[in-house]
């Protein structure tokens, strides 16, 4: 398998819902997906169930706290968040779906990473509070009155689904200082585009499109 390429959705026999069946992974910057403006989640399907738990293992494999539908290459509007980055605190674990900010208020700085942009850290101003309303993976509403960390991975994670990285909200200086390390990113992603090791940007916007077609199954 081609490396940042997702495999297609197959029917395991005709008449089945098409399920994923390759493994997914953390995408880098600047792969298509993280700039797509990802499309709501239409229902609750035994598929988005599995990816998501494959996001909570890839997520605390790569040392997260938050890991966005987009950073596995995929076009929908979920995100999901365990500020303890500890797989044994279970009960920390939050999934997002359709994810609305409203009430936002303050303003504090704060230092952010990216999993799909590892090493790299920069100051970045958010909310101070927010309130975050979503469902959850039984389609249940919520609502969430947060501040601290969580309400910075919160903004953080639904930026993904608008195509919005940390970095495009730093300060003109403060991203003066970070974009070689910024451009190196992009440097190796053509790099291994050009040697066939990732896919090209016209067929990574391909899957995409027919994932957003498709959606993702039952
Ligand atoms: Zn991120």
């Amino acid at each position: 398998m081609v490396r940042g390429l997702l495999c297609p959705l197959r029917s395991l026999t005709s008449g089945t819902p098409p399920i994923i069946l390759c493994t997914m992974q953390i995408v880098h910057y600047p792969h298509p997906s993280l700039r797509w403006k990802s499309q709501p989640i239409q229902s609750i399907s035994g598929s988005l169930r599995r990816v998501v738990r494959e996001m909570f293992e890839l997520m605390y494999e790569a040392k997260g706290i938050g890991l966005a539908a987009n950073q596995v290459a995929l076009p929908f509007r979920f995100f999901i968040i365990n500020v303890s980055g500890d797989s044994d605190l279970s009960d920390q674990e939050h999934v997002f779906i359709n994810p609305e900010i409203s009430n936002q208020s303050g303003l504090v700085e704060g230092e952010e990473g990216c999993l799909s942009v590892p090493q790299l850290y920069g100051q970045v101003k958010r909310f101070e509070t927010i309130t975050v309303e979503a469902y959850d993976l039984d389609g249940q509403g919520f609502a969430m009155d947060l501040d601290e960390l969580p309400a910075r991975v919160v903004q953080h994670e639904t930026d993904h689904l608008d195509g919005v990285m940390f970095f495009d909200r730093m300060t003109d200086t403060d991203l003066q200082a970070l974009q070689p390390q910024v451009d190196e990113f992009v440097t190796v992603f053509r790099h291994d585009q050009s040697t066939g090791t990732t896919a090209s940007d016209a067929e990574l916007t391909e899957q995409l499109k027919n994932l957003e077609r498709d959606g993702l199954g039952g």
